[in-house]
């Protein structure tokens, strides 16, 4: 998107004479990026980690676009269920401009390591999730290979705060608030969220405030979750928060359009510019995707 001195420069390049006050008074229209969303085609996707698929039916791309276009996201995250890119990078291959990924890595094979300084050569890639710990070798790889890694860190603040000491050009993105379904059931969520909140403090930790309609006990627009999502926001600032839906898991609980509404609409507590940061502008920039 361009920025209003770009469109005026580029705009008087072309030659043409005069953009009308009106005119470049518009507001740019918000660039809004889900940090996370789950493709499938099969449900070996999800079996292959001992897991059950989200929904009953594949998540494809052509169901994801039609309802990207209907609430207004421009790109989205793709993150494998399982342990495969291909159908992510199928995505991403697609609609470059829309979708990217944050691949799987079989840190069980030792052959692992040799993949990450080529990792980012993947066309559409740009980091790694992880839904477990990883290896000491894993962390200083992908820090020497300047990938951004998304770690599930529900139960894992503690070895979150050590790789984030450990290696500090390292981006570290904490998952969903560091919350889980098991910490929602066993009642842990103000402590999960303190954790997570503490953990600010390392500039190279950042946070997904994703998938609150998911994990809320209550309707839209989620009030439960209000003042865990600002307690996070207040640490971390606009530019290491990002907005997403994991949106498959607990598909039901709200439409796309809502889920960003919540933010845009229901978070008083966020500026206009917060929610140009939240909804997009953030995640892009943390992981480099032009
Ligand atoms: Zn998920």
């Amino acid at each position: 998107m361009l920025s209003r001195r770009q469109f005026l420069t580029s705009t008087l390049a072309a030659g043409v004479a005069l953009v009308s006050q009106k005119a470049t008074a518009q507001p740019a229209k918000r660039t809004i990026v889900d940090a996370q969303v789950h493709l499938w085609k099969t449900e070996e996707d999800w079996r292959v980690l001992g897991m059950k698929p989200q929904m009953p039916e594949p998540f494809t791309i052509e169901k994801l676009v039609p309802l990207m276009d209907q609430a207004g996201v421009d790109r989205v995250v793709v993150v494998p269920p399982g342990d495969r890119n291909d159908y992510a990078l199928e995505a991403a291959k697609r609609y470059p401009n829309r979708f990217a990924v944050m691949g799987r890595i079989p840190l069980k094979n030792p052959q692992a390591a040799a993949l990450l300084p080529k990792w980012k050569e993947q066309p559409g890639m740009l980091g790694v999730r992880l839904t477990d710990g990883a290896p000491d070798w894993f962390w200083s790889e992908a820090e020497k290979a300047g990938l951004p890694v998304m770690f599930l860190t529900a139960g894992r603040n503690a070895q979150l705060a050590r790789v984030a000491e450990r290696h500090p050009r390292l981006q570290v993105i904490a998952d969903h608030m560091g919350v889980s379904a098991d910490i929602i059931k066993e009642g842990r969520l103000a402590d999960a969220i303190s954790q997570t909140a503490s953990l600010a403090k390392y500039s190279n930790v950042s946070v997904k405030l994703s998938a609150a309609p998911n994990y809320s006990s209550e309707a839209y627009p989620f009030r439960d979750f209000t003042p865990h999502i600002k307690r996070l926001f207040d640490a971390y600032g606009p530019k290491r928060c990002y907005w997403g839906t994991d949106i498959t898991y607990g598909y039901e609980k709200a439409t796309y359009k809502q889920r960003i509404t919540h933010f845009t609409e229901e978070l008083s507590f966020l500026s206009e510019e917060d929610k140009d940061w939240v909804m997009g502008k953030s995640i892009l920039e943390r992981l480099r995707w032009a």
